[in-house]
């Protein structure tokens, strides 16, 4: 295994069993499927040789130094105890003396780029601000964008947040149904969206929307703006630079994230102001933000990691952050990569399998030296994928967990610390993580034994904690067990304190009175040279309750067939033993994934079972 200067990165091939010996086979009898997880060598890092000093090292801040007072101390808040994001995101970082430094580096599809300084788009945030304000809107009433990454959609966003608009994002692939749903469930009052779009995915639902008062278009050159719209443009041209940031409270709702629809319909969920508290930690402490760091998180705004961290983390940190307009393309990619100069780089699963698909060699041919932290998020990281990237960039890819309802990450592998790949990492400072059982009558019992699994739940009380669900009081009160959130996702912990995602409680599966993990047999699955992605479902069975069926999508090259299905079997009988091995095995072409780029193992098992498909308004087309 390759390493490099300046990566801290070295390869342990004695890899230490991180369960310790307390490892419980009572979920996997077999001992060879206890470890399948964790056979990949640990990643030792080499603190003095890493390129820039991490924020969060092992000997400090984990100790009991942290507290969320001193990190909302850090934030400028608005006078008479007042915060908002966008003015921590934007004014703060000017008053601090970075207003000439940059902060948004756009590259457009075709080669355009724009750029804007923090005072340049604190400016550009305020004209939108007083535009919006003077059309009529106010504290609290939502406006939706549906727009490709186009500058004016971060000017809107934060200039809204600074009036002290609800701001929710929808992914501009979306069609007019999901669209038309979510404005409708949110009472949209304006929309931003490019005039094209309008047309489009629109117009056509608007008797949907009664509440939407306002659209205001970005002028894409698609034809003349429908009366009764707003140029966009315009608007901010005519507006005033100078806004007085509304004086927002820290419990005040500031976003409406609809959820990736993975399990079932999305759901909407509530964000205040002061999530920005946790927002600046964890540019910190996860993603280890300096100021001079040239940032590129992939993920767009219409999902909540492209809004957390493509917009805001970086914001508060003083950054550069690049946005991309286009689409996923590998060459692209690692152009950006090496040509920006990207020091840190958030990414998600599907984008890095997908890298490995097109192999090494491109990644390779295009050195970027500047590039220190690679992180990742959204869906399991196979330990596969953590390794190729030491391989193929030099460096390894840190997995960390969260959800549309935490705001921000919770658990995370950190520059300072050694991975074991395939594990999500430890609690982030301030964070407080359980593996907990639900009991009967609604209690909880901590799991306290390593390698046991359970949910995963987080001890309330972190900053962006979600405030409800959209229209859903009781969906809500049912997350929580007492002081605990309850996340649906199961996972174990080790010896050493680190985090092992299973899969979803609704992804789990039970055979013969095991509960397999589908996370665990797909990594076995992708250790094999042909295998690029593989989804794992229960099947119903009635001697076995469920059996374990595996979808496998094959790398260019290898052609699907009974030799290659036997071959696929016995290497994961071996990895993982005879109970969890996948009894079947398919080929099909591609897996279907959520637009955020998350495999929809529920679509998988309902077209196996011949049953209705659920809400697919978040299905990537051709899935
Ligand atoms: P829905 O709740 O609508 O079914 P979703 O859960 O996919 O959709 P998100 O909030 O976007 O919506 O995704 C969060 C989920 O993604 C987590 O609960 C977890 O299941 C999965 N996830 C995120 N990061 C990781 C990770 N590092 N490892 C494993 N799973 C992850
Ligand atoms: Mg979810």
């Amino acid at each position: 295994m390759s390493t490099r200067r300046g990566t801290g990165v070295a390869n342990d091939a004695a890899s230490s069993n991180p369960f310790g010996t307390a490892m419980t086979t009572r979920t996997h009898p077999e001992a060879a499927t206890a470890s399948a997880l964790m056979a990949a060598p640990r990643i030792r890092k080499e603190a003095a040789s890493l390129a820039v000093r991490p924020h969060w090292c092992a000997d400090e801040t984990a100790g009991g130094a942290f507290s969320w007072a001193a990190m909302r101390a850090r934030l400028a808040g608005l006078p008479g105890g007042g915060l908002n994001i966008a003015f921590e995101a934007l004014d703060r970082p000017v008053r601090e003396g970075r207003g000439a430094h940059l902060a948004l580096h756009w590259l457009g599809e075709d080669g355009d780029e724009r750029r804007f300084t923090y005072d340049g788009l604190r400016r550009q945030a305020n004209r939108f601000a007083d535009a919006v304000t003077r059309l009529g809107l106010v504290r609290g009433e939502r406006l939706f964008v549906l727009a490709p990454r186009l500058p004016e959609l971060y000017v809107a966003i934060l200039g809204a947040l600074k009036a002290g608009v609800v701001v929710s994002p929808l992914f501009s692939a979306f069609g007019p149904e999901p669209i038309a749903t979510r404005m409708s469930l949110g009472q949209a009052r304006a929309l931003v969206t490019t005039s094209g779009l309008f047309a489009r995915k629109v117009a056509p639902v608007l008797a949907q929307i009664p509440t939407l008062a306002h659209v205001l278009l970005i002028d894409d050159g698609s034809g003349p703006l429908p009366a009764g719209t707003h140029d966009l443009g315009a608007l901010l041209r005519d507006a005033s630079d100078d806004f007085e940031c509304a004086p927002t409270r820290p419990d005040e709702m500031a976003l409406l994230h609809f959820t990736s629809g993975t399990t079932g319909r999305p759901k909407g969920a509530v964000h205040v102001h002061e999530a920005v508290v946790t927002h600046y930690a964890t540019g910190l402490y996860a993603l280890d933000l300096h100021a001079e760091d040239i940032f590129w998180c992939t993920a767009d705004p219409g999902w909540v990691t492209g809004m957390s961290y493509g917009v805001i983390a970086p914001l508060l940190h003083g950054v550069t952050m690049i946005v991309d307009e286009a689409e996923f393309d590998p060459e692209r990619w690692y152009r950006i990569l090496a040509e920006r100069n990207v020091s840190v780089w958030y990414t998600a699963p599907t984008a890095i399998r997908m890298l490995m698909k097109a192999g090494s060699e491109l990644a390779r041919r295009f050195p970027h030296p500047k590039l220190r932290f690679v992180a990742s998020v959204g869906e399991p990281l196979n330990p596969e994928a953590v390794t190729w990237g030491v391989e193929a960039l030099g460096l390894p890819i840190h997995d960390n967990w969260w959800q549309t309802e935490t705001g921000g990450i919770m658990v995370a592998n950190a520059p300072a610390f050694d991975i074991q790949p395939g594990s999500m990492g430890r609690p982030l400072p301030g964070i407080e993580a359980a593996v907990v059982e639900r009991l009967a009558g609604g209690g909880i019992r901590l799991i306290d034994e390593p390698g046991e699994q359970g949910e995963l739940a987080l001890k309330r009380g972190w900053p962006s904690m979600f405030r409800g669900y959209l229209n859903e009081d009781e969906r809500y009160r049912k997350c929580f067990a007492g002081d605990w959130y309850l996340t649906g996702d199961v996972v174990r912990r080790d010896a050493e304190g680190a985090f092992w995602f299973v899969g979803r409680a609704d992804d789990v599966i039970k055979s013969a009175g095991h509960l397999i993990g589908p996370f665990e047999v797909e990594s076995a699955l992708m250790e094999h040279p042909a295998v690029v992605e593989a989804g794992v479902i229960g099947k119903p069975d009635p001697l076995l309750g469920e059996v374990v069926k595996a979808f496998v999508a094959l790398r260019p090259g290898f052609e699907p067939g009974d030799a290659l299905q036997r071959e696929l079997m016995a290497h994961a009988r071996k990895r993982l033993g005879a109970a969890v091995a996948p009894k079947e095995i398919a080929f099909v072409p591609a897996l279907p994934h959520t637009r955020s780029g998350k495999i929809m193992r529920r679509l998988l098992k309902a077209r196996e079972l011949g049953l209705p498909e659920g809400d697919t308004s978040t299905i990537e087309t051709g899935s």
